[in-house]
């Protein structure tokens, strides 16, 4: 339908991403319903996507990850860490680190008690039950039959099962096969969203067995530059696509679904956020909300690294070339070698050459901690423009120990980490 020259939809779900896909596929079941679902990336990220290891391949490409990076970090010498977002259909579920662990209930229930009705855990649980395709089948805490697949780890080694071992005996933690059952802490491997080691984020889940459905219209390479009002009320967006500026109405609603940093760059260019930030950038205030933009949360990453005399790791098996065709193999007959998911999110996760080159073999593992960065700005008027992203706030001393090792030795090689204070493996 068009109204006033402009194509009208039902619904405009902006950002196809883990969230923007899902709710174009699930307000499409009904046939009577029309969505337009724009998206400024490309319709698929290519092979490297697919296949779990190469996840370090595509986290930093410019044709489908937004290259962000946040403000410069005073305990880092002034260095400007990225941020990587996807920018592709399914969003950075499409090159994300395919680790399927829910929030904790205790969110849940925090948000609930500050408000936000509908979104406790037992609120939310029926909804991961629906969404996942679970290895154990149905119980309490999973379901059997939702598009996105879900596979515990394939690959086991020696010094990932040691790694669990240490972490059980050195921090008493109990051991976790299930992170996504009634307990979430402990030391085990990740289950990860993979279907015969391929990754399923939300565009192959939930887009692709509904693309054909003629009240479903996808744009891609489409980037939505601002919410269009009348009065108060939004009737459509504007987007570009192909250099040419273009509009879609709205019949009923407009779902903004653009992530963490360009959902609300997205309301302020429009005319929805703080007073004083959207008359900075001469934005006319269609809403004053102080709260858009702001309590931006964050996992920040440190990575470490130890080398080790075992020949039990990826370093090892993709020195040679023989070796890297051997992998390969494995991967295309078995899903079950280096390339499937688990040699990637194993608990320790094995350095490729390039991390520690002048190491024999090292083992790589991440640690990751919840920060608020405080509040997302906007550099300008414009929601093409990188969004302003906060230093993260001075992070505390880090430390790690282990009594017992790998059956090999493990030493501790390097660590990058925002503090200037590091604690030793030993
Ligand atoms: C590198 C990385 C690793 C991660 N690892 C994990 C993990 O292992 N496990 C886990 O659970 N979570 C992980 N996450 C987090 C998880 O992927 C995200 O929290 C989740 O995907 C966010 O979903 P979203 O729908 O809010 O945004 P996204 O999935 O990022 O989708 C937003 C979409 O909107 C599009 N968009 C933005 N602006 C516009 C515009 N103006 N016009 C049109 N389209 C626009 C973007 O291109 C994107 O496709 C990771 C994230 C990243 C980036």
């Amino acid at each position: 339908m068009m109204a006033g020259g402009a194509p009208a939809y039902d619904y405009i779900v902006v950002g196809a991403g883990s969230a923007g896909a899902v709710v174009a596929a699930r307000l499409t079941e009904d046939p009577k319903t029309s969505v337009l679902l724009i998206e400024a990336g490309p319709g698929d990220a290519g092979f490297f996507s697919h296949v779990p290891l190469w996840w370090a391949k595509i986290i930093a490409h410019p044709r489908c990850t937004w290259m962000h990076r946040a403000a410069p970090e005073p305990q880092l010498e002034g260095r400007r860490l990225p941020v990587p977002h996807g920018k592709v259909l399914g969003g950075s579920s499409t090159v994300n680190g395919l680790v399927w662990v829910r929030g904790l209930e205790i969110d849940y229930r925090t948000w609930e008690e500050m408000g936000a009705r509908g979104w406790g855990y037992q609120d939310v649980l029926p909804y991961f039950k629906k969404s996942e395709s679970w290895p154990g089948g149905t119980d309490e805490w999973h379901g059997r039959n939702g598009p996105i697949h879900v596979e515990n780890a394939r690959w086991k080694t020696p010094l990932g099962d040691a790694f669990i071992s240490a972490a059980m005996d050195a921090l008493d933690l109990p051991r976790n096969d299930d992170f996504n059952g009634p307990h979430a802490n402990g030391a085990g491997y990740w289950p990860l969203n993979t279907r015969r080691g391929r990754r399923s984020s939300t565009a192959e889940a939930y887009l692709k067995p509904n693309r054909k459905r003629p009240n479903l219209h996808i744009l891609t390479e489409a980037f939505v530059t601002r919410v269009e009002f009348e009065g108060r009320e939004a009737v459509g967006v504007v987007y570009e696509q192909g250099g040419k500026v273009q509009r879609a109405r709205v019949n009923r609603e407009i779902v903004l679904s653009a992530g963490a940093l360009q959902t609300p760059q997205l309301l302020q260019v429009s005319g929805i956020g703080p007073g004083d930030l959207l008359a900075r950038h001469g934005i006319a205030v269609v809403q004053e909300l102080k709260g858009v933009g702001e309590n931006l949360m964050d996992h920040v990453q440190l990575a470490r690294i130890y080398e080790t005399d075992s020949r039990h790791t990826l370093n090892a098996k993709v020195r040679s070339y023989f070796g890297q065709f051997l992998g390969g193999v494995e991967y295309y007959v078995g899903r079950v070698g280096d390339r499937s998911p688990s040699a990637l999110r194993s608990p320790v996760p094995i350095t490729g050459r390039r991390l520690a080159w002048n190491s024999p073999t090292s083992i790589f593992t991440s640690c990751r901690m919840r920060q608020a960065r405080q509040a997302m700005t906007l550099p300008s008027n414009r929601a093409s423009a990188s969004p302003c992203i906060p230093a993260a706030p001075r992070a505390g001393v880090m430390s790690a120990s282990s009594r017992r090792t790998c059956g090999s030795s493990l030493r501790y090689s390097s660590i990058i980490c925002p503090t200037k204070r590091m604690s030793k493996l030993s």
